[in-house]
């Protein structure tokens, strides 16, 4: 039985609620939305006691589904004044679903900082007045090795930083981020600085007795197209950073606050690189799971040539943003600012679009890793310029009076430029979350027939996988499952009849999208009473009027194919 715990900050109080005919249906990013959806003031202050911090599980986290423990964490954002679900790996997926909680909502503010410890019994309430100022890290260190899931925020959130996030600890002590939007803001407005997860006495996740054969049989065949699927080895190999040299193949890195499309040096920052590397450096690792249940392993661990840990892990999006976008192609550098960003709980693709912005400022020079690893430091120390890069892309912009800046929504681009990649720049335009490659990213493949500069074509293929990718954060997967699926679309079979033995009824063969339509169909109307429209459905003016130099394209997607996008 799935059961929300809401969590009273300001009365240290808590109630268990079964879910209700509403929320039954959903999970995970759609549990979150429509939990907003039906309660909250779209017009209230992100940062102010109506907002709730909510942490949900996916319809198959701590089941048996491979790649399914992925976190959702969201609340209204104080950087978009949208509706945000942000995505993380580490424990929490796995353990709060094994204790049958289908989501934590916080509700109200704490009068003083405070740790809530969640059990199987309910929520106890400490101070954390101990752990103010310090990082993830030392969080993370104190406290892992006794509880089985531990999500904290360092010292961005507690300042409420516009582009802080939220650590969520993997098994063995790294941090993971639920990182956009600055929902660790949200989790400071309230006062909570930790929340602590013991699991004891937590059973497994109820699979009814006469599924459970069907369900086996689900995960089997959904495990073997994982392991068979020609991408998972590339990405077993490489991790994510498989993506720098493809992309700048492709001629669509950001480079030099999305000037051009190929960096110079981006070899030093690929997974290629990292491999030979791996062979080199003790303690470096290039297969690493995010969260338990994980068929792949793309995460990975960095460390230097002594073999002290440099970051884990260093993802594609950080390597881009903080890496080709400022020209920065030391690959520890990347990594240093990547454990940085990490400690202090700032997104990374925030603080590398407005370390570029910081660049086109004249503050530091084009490619100096080491100038932008001091720059970076300084967001721990809390001098103006850290504080002001803790705000994120679009508050360093304005601070500094650079008009170039690679947002929408107020969120920062992520490492794809779309006047070559015009279905994901469709995506970043009107997905309900600002731009966002996790709403919607369209990459093409080498033998499909997508032509990613077209013109027309755009729109129905961002809406398509908007409401997939809002489907894939439902059931608490990461993109892998659903990748799969595309390539072999009988493959939703298992998704599904999976999902209808969790739901506890069939469901159509079109759940997955019509499930995704109706979390961002809720999310657009939330939007719209918080004062977001169509009108701020664009890009920055730049790519409509600057060409990209790998392409000689600009961003020309019809208005109307734009407006049209969640019409369908
Ligand atoms: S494939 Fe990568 S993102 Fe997905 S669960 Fe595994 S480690 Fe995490």
């Amino acid at each position: 039985m799935r059961r929300l715990l809401r969590v009273n900050l300001k009365k240290k109080t808590y109630a268990w609620e079964e879910l209700n005919s509403t929320y039954r249906k959903y999970a995970g990013h759609g549990l979150i939305t429509s939990i907003l959806f039906n309660e909250m003031d779209p017009k209230a202050d992100a940062l102010g006691p109506e907002n709730k911090l909510i942490i949900a599980t996916g319809l198959l986290s701590g089941t048996p589904f491979p790649n399914a423990n992925r976190v959702s964490i969201g609340a209204k954002s104080p950087l978009t004044g949208g509706i945000k679900e942000a995505n993380s790996g580490g424990t929490a997926a796995k353990v709060l679903a094994q204790m049958g909680i289908a989501a934590v909502v916080f509700e109200d503010a704490a009068d003083d900082w405070t740790t809530v410890k969640v059990t199987k019994d309910g929520a106890t309430f400490e101070s954390a007045s101990a752990l103010v100022g310090k990082g993830n890290y030392d969080i993370l260190n104190t406290y892992n090795k006794d509880y089985a899931s531990v999500i904290s925020i360092g010292q961005a959130g507690e300042k409420l930083a516009k582009s802080s996030a939220i650590s969520v600890g993997t098994s063995d002590g790294h941090p993971r981020m639920a990182a956009r939007g600055g929902i660790g803001a949200v989790m400071g407005s309230k006062k909570l600085k930790l929340v602590l997860i013991d699991d004891t006495g937590a059973g497994k996740v109820e699979i009814p007795a006469d599924k459970k054969d069907v369900f086996r049989e689900n995960v089997r065949a959904m495990s073997k197209a994982i392991m068979d699927f020609p991408m998972t080895g590339g990405l077993k190999a490489l991790g994510t950073a498989v993506l720098v040299n493809l992309v700048d193949q492709m001629g669509c890195a950001p480079t030099k606050n999305f000037r051009y499309g190929r960096c110079e040096g981006h070899e030093k920052l690929s997974g290629e690189y990292m491999m030979e590397l791996s062979q080199k450096r003790p303690n470096f690792v290039m297969t690493h799971k995010c969260s338990d249940g994980c068929l792949v392993s793309c995460s990975n661990i960095l460390t230097d040539e002594q073999g002290n840990l440099l970051c884990a892990s260093v993802e594609y999006e950080t390597l881009a943003l903080v890496g080709t976008n400022c020209c920065i192609t030391d690959l520890d550098a990347v990594a240093k600012i990547n454990y940085i960003c990490n400690d202090v709980g700032v997104d990374t693709m925030e603080v590398g679009c407005a370390l570029a912005i910081c660049m086109d400022a004249g503050l530091l020079a084009w490619g100096d890793g080491d100038a932008a690893v001091k720059l970076a430091s300084e967001m721990k120390e809390g001098t103006e310029k850290g504080s002001m890069l803790i705000d994120g892309a679009q508050a360093t912009g304005e601070k500094l009076g650079v008009s170039r800046i690679p947002t929408v929504k107020r969120q920062a681009l992520a490492g794809y430029d779309p006047r070559f990649l015009k279905g994901t720049g469709v995506t970043y335009a009107t997905s309900p979350m600002g731009a966002d490659h996790t709403s919607g990213n369209i990459i093409p493949t080498p033998d499909g027939d997508y032509n990613p500069i077209a013109q027309t074509g755009q729109g129905p293929v961002s809406t398509f996988v908007q409401r997939h990718n809002t489907a894939v954060d439902c059931m608490g997967f990461c993109l892998f499952p659903y990748l799969v699926c595309c390539a072999v679309p009988a493959l939703y079979q298992h998704i599904n009849t999976c999902a209808g033995i969790m739901l506890g009824e069939d469901v159509s063969e079109n759940y997955f999208i019509e499930l995704g339509a109706d979390v961002i169909n809720m999310e657009l109307k939330f939007n719209e009473r918080a004062g977001i429209t169509k009108a701020d459905d664009k890009l920055p003016d730049f790519f409509y009027s600057e060409k990209l130099d790998t392409c000689d394209q600009v961003f020309d997607v019809d208005t109307k194919e734009i407006e049209a996008v969640h019409d369908r």
